[in-house]
This record gives C-alpha cells, sequence and structure tokens, in this order.
C-alpha cells in the first residue's frame, strides 16, 4: 500500500483529544494521520472540535466581551472613568468571536504541517481489516481509505436534547445556537444550570436580556464546595440570573415568536414561563454514529461511551479512545491528557491521567475553579481533615482591582496536611487553581505552600493565606 495511505496511527476526531493525540504520536515518531469532519463556512476545515468552534474558545471570547461591557456599565465609575452613551454592538462582538474561533482553527492546521501529521477532512469509519492492520475509510472532501496499526478515537460528544424538543436553534438553543444569537433576547431561558447554562446565562445577563435558569437538581453546583456554591447563589441573585431548583420540566411548546416551558417548582407547583429564546444545556452524549462501530465489534458501555479500561483500551486490540467519548469529565484538558497518555502508551512508556488532579473551572463572574476534594466528599469518605480559608476582601491587589468578590479555600488531611482540595470562587480562579494542582501532583502539605514565597501584590496571595488558615495563623486577618 502507498506510504501516504499507510500509518502506525490514525486518529479520528481533530478537537483537543484527537489534535493533541496527534501531535503527540508524531513526536514519538508515528507516522501519524488525523481525521475529522468540522467544517467551517466556505467548505474549509474547522479543526479544534466542540472545544475550538462552539465550547471552550468561543464561550470564553463572549464571556470577555460581556465582561468587559458589564464593568464598563457597572465597574469604571469607580475607578473615575465617565463613559456617556455606552453601546453594545452585538455583531461585531460575535464577527469578533469567529476571528478568534478562525485563529484557534488555522493554529491547529499550521500545528498539523509543523508535526508532519496527515490530514484528512472528512468522516472516518471502521472498515475492517488488513491483517494486524486496520482498515478506515473516509467519506467527505478528504475521502480515501488508510490503514493503520494502532487507531485512536477521539470523536467526542454532541449536546443532549429535551425528550420532544429538538433543537431548532431559533427558538430551542444547543450551545452552537447559544452562542451565534443576533441579538439579546429579552427573555431567554435556560434550562440546566450546569457550567455551559451558567457560562451562556451570564453572557446574555450582561448584554441585557432577563435570563431564569431553571434547573433540576435541588442544589446549585451540587459538585462545588458548599461555601463556593454558596457565594455563587448569592452573586448570580444579585446579578439578576433567576435560578430556580428543583424544577420538573414538563412540555415544551414552540411559538411563532416564542417558547413556553410548562415545569412543576419545587414545591411540586405546576406553572410555566414564556420566553424568546431557550438555551437548552442539560448535558452531552458521547458521539459515535458513522463510526462503523458494528463493523469492527467496538463495544460499548449502557449509557452510549466507548467502553475502556484505566489505560483507554477499547476491548479491540490497538484501538484506544479518549476524550467526551469515553467515561470521565468532558473536559478539554481531560480528553488533552488522555490523548498524550495514549500516545505514549502506544511507545511503550508508561503515561498516565489522574482525574483526582484534573481541575474544574466555570468562567462566571466570579469564577469558580477547584481540585481535589471538597469538605462534604471527604465527610463522606470518613476522613478527617483540617479546612482553612481567606477572603480576597482582605487581599491588597483584589482590592485595587476592585473585585474582592469570594475565596481561597484548601482541605488537607488532619494527620498528614497533604493537601486533598482546593476551592476558589473569585478573580481569576480558573488561573489560581493551578498552584493547587501542581502541589497535589507534588503531594504537598498545606505549610509547604504556606512557607512558599509569593509576590506581593497578589492574587495568589490569598491562596498562601488560606494554607497558612488551615493551621489558623493566618498574617493578614
Ligand atoms: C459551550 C461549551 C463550553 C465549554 N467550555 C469548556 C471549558 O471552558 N473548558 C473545558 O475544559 N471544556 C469545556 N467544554 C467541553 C469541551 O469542549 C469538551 O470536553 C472537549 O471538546 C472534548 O474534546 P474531544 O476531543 O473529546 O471531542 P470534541 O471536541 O467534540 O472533538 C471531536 C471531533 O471529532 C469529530 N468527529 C466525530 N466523529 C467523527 C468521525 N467519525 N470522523 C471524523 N471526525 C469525527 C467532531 O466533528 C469533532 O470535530 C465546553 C463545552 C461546551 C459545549
Amino acid at each position: 500500500m502507498d506510504p501516504q495511505s499507510s500509518f502506525d496511527v490514525i486518529v479520528i476526531g481533530g478537537g483537543p483529544g484527537g489534535y493533541v493525540a496527534a501531535i503527540r504520536c508524531a513526536q514519538l515518531g508515528f507516522a501519524t494521520a488525523c481525521i475529522d469532519d468540522w467544517t467551517r463556512a466556505g467548505g474549509k476545515p474547522a479543526l479544534g472540535g466542540t472545544c475550538t468552534n462552539v465550547g471552550c474558545i468561543p464561550s470564553k471570547a463572549l464571556l470577555q466581551s460581556s465582561e468587559h461591557y458589564a464593568h464598563a456599565a457597572h465597574a469604571f465609575a469607580d475607578h473615575g472613568i465617565r463613559i456617556d452613551g455606552l453601546s453594545i454592538d452585538v455583531a461585531k462582538m460575535l464577527a469578533r468571536k469567529d476571528g478568534v474561533v478562525a485563529q484557534n482553527n488555522d493554529g491547529i492546521t499550521y500545528l498539523f504541517k509543523k508535526n508532519k501529521i496527515a490530514f484528512f477532512h472528512g468522516r472516518g469509519a471502521f472498515a475492517g481489516n488488513d491483517g494486524d492492520r486496520w482498515r478506515i475509510a473516509i467519506d467527505g472532501p478528504g475521502a480515501a481509505t488508510i490503514v493503520g496499526s494502532h487507531v485512536i478515537i477521539a470523536t467526542g460528544s454532541t449536546p443532549r436534547a429535551l425528550p420532544g424538543a429538538p433543537f431548532d436553534n431559533v427558538r430551542i438553543l444547543d450551545n452552537a445556537g447559544a452562542l451565534a444569537m443576533p441579538a439579546a433576547p429579552k427573555r431567554l431561558g435556560v434550562i440546566g444550570a450546569g457550567v455551559v447554562g451558567l457560562e451562556m446565562g451570564s453572557v446574555w445577563r450582561r448584554l441585557g436580556s432577563d435570563v431564569t435558569i431553571l434547573e433540576a437538581l435541588p442544589v446549585l453546583l451540587g459538585n462545588a464546595d458548599e461555601a463556593v456554591a454558596k457565594e455563587a447563589a448569592k452573586q448570580f441573585a444579585k446579578q439578576g440570573l433567576a435560578i430556580k431548583l428543583g424544577v420538573t420540566i414538563g412540555a415544551v411548546k414552540v411559538g411563532s415568536d416564542d417558547v413556553r416551558v410548562e415545569y412543576t417548582d419545587e414545591t411540586g407547583a405546576a406553572t410555566s414561563a414564556v420566553f424568546d429564546r431557550l438555551i437548552v444545556s442539560i448535558g452531552r452524549v458521547p458521539l459515535t454514529a458513522g463510526l462503523g462501530a458494528d463493523v469492527v465489534g467496538l463495544v460499548l458501555d449502557a449509557r452510549g461511551f466507548i467502553a475502556v479500561d484505566d489505560l483507554c483500551r477499547t476491548n479491540l486490540a490497538n484501538v484506544w479512545a479518549i476524550g467526551d467519548v469515553v467515561r470521565g469529565p468532558m473536559l478539554a484538558h481531560k480528553a488533552e491528557d488522555e490523548g498524550v497518555a495514549v500516545a505514549e502508551r502506544i511507545a511503550g512508556q508508561h503515561g498516565h491521567v489522574d482525574f483526582n488532579t484534573i481541575p474544574w473551572v466555570i468562567y462566571t463572574s466570579p469564577e469558580i475553579a477547584w481540585v481535589g476534594k471538597t469538605e462534604r466528599q471527604l465527610k463522606d469518605a470518613g476522613v478527617a481533615y483540617r479546612a482553612g480559608s481567606f477572603p480576597f476582601a482582605a487581599n491588597g491587589r483584589a482590592r485595587a482591582l476592585g473585585d474582592t468578590t469570594g475565596f481561597v479555600k484548601f482541605v488537607a488531611d488532619a494527620a498528614t496536611d497533604r493537601i486533598l482540595g482546593m476551592h476558589v470562587i473569585g478573580p481569576q480562579a480558573s488561573e489560581l487553581i493551578s498552584e493547587g494542582v501542581v502541589a497535589m501532583e507534588f503531594g504537598a502539605s498545606s505549610e509547604d505552600i504556606a512557607r512558599i514565597c509569593h509576590a506581593h501584590p497578589t492574587l495568589s496571595e490569598a491562596t498562601r493565606e488560606a494554607a497558612l488558615a488551615v493551621d489558623k495563623r493566618t498574617l493578614n486577618l
């Protein structure tokens, strides 16, 4: 077979899991191909998957634009900056977001060229095997049949629809629709107070929508530290996000220019709400359609994820699966780390992903981030711990920034002082959490963090103070 069609590793899917796996494979000396079907307007490929095209990157672009607008409207006056006639040009904001996405698409195309990865634009499916090599048929602009010794499946996920309420991206929006509304709707409904619902609700609330978020669970941010969740609820309410917990969604009826949602509230009373647009963000489902799983007998689990072991091995020899299409948190950095680990395992190395040190971030205002265990999880597991927290209100840099909301908190083992979790709500939580991840990866104690010099004045001093608080000896509180 011509060398252009024969590879050591074929990666199906070019999202953060797949494209990073392909780069690591190429670095390790493997002849590597990557197949991806995402297409931008005009027919060009759009490498980067959900994350780059309709997920992490565009959502953060809109969060940034809308936060600038909110600051200009509400926070600049405190700094002595007066703006008369403030307005928002949503079309320009969306065009900027599209530009940021395109830069990332093109960046990955460049990385593929730099690493000599063969890219095939189209949908890849198992078509059988030639001896111990897998045959993959590609359908689309880059149509071809290629063979590979190893296959890494990184086909990601798609949004879950509400039963009886399919996405039309006019009235009932998925994440792609939520990122592309041409104007802030007067009445915006959001079903699901998870990360996507809160982030998208925040964007459009800042731009003037009346936002109501309907959540089935009786508590907000059930996976987060309880004090963090409490503070978040307080701040979101202040911002005018109306969050209704413990609801059961009934019929969703699309009208000519609105959408009605019938639901029972937390008391069990039947009620309804009418919105101009409704974002449904109730989770995502693994994407295996068209992959040819049955052709080769690839096993899926009961929930439709590709079944893998701890090392991301499927039931088929030399076929691996990573990212959103397998168990575990649906996060871009989890997908990337699994991609690197699998490439290294194919090379006979010992790639490793520790789920306990994967950070979680919600890019609302205030930002929320955590790693490791919450107090509730430790209590339930009967682990004796000490906790310490420090408010940004007592941090000089936060005061100078004019953003003193929230706190940093550590939980550490009562006997050994080893850090078991870090929880942050407040400015730059997404960046601050890295210190906790590094500390946990190195098995650090809270005393280690407390003894490390932190630059002054920085928000990271609150991290050090929270570590000192574990031993009840904060210096600035
Ligand atoms: C609105 C939103 C915001 C998010 N924000 C964050 C965030 O801030 N941080 C974070 O960590 N995570 C975030 N996520 C989650 C993150 O996007 C996913 O966890 C991540 O994209 C998963 O990566 P992946 O490589 O597994 O799959 P994907 O990114 O879904 O990529 C899979 C790729 O494979 C392609 N594909 C599928 N089947 C085939 C086939 N048969 N042949 C060829 N190509 C195929 C798909 O078209 C896609 O391009 C967000 C998600 C959403 C929806």
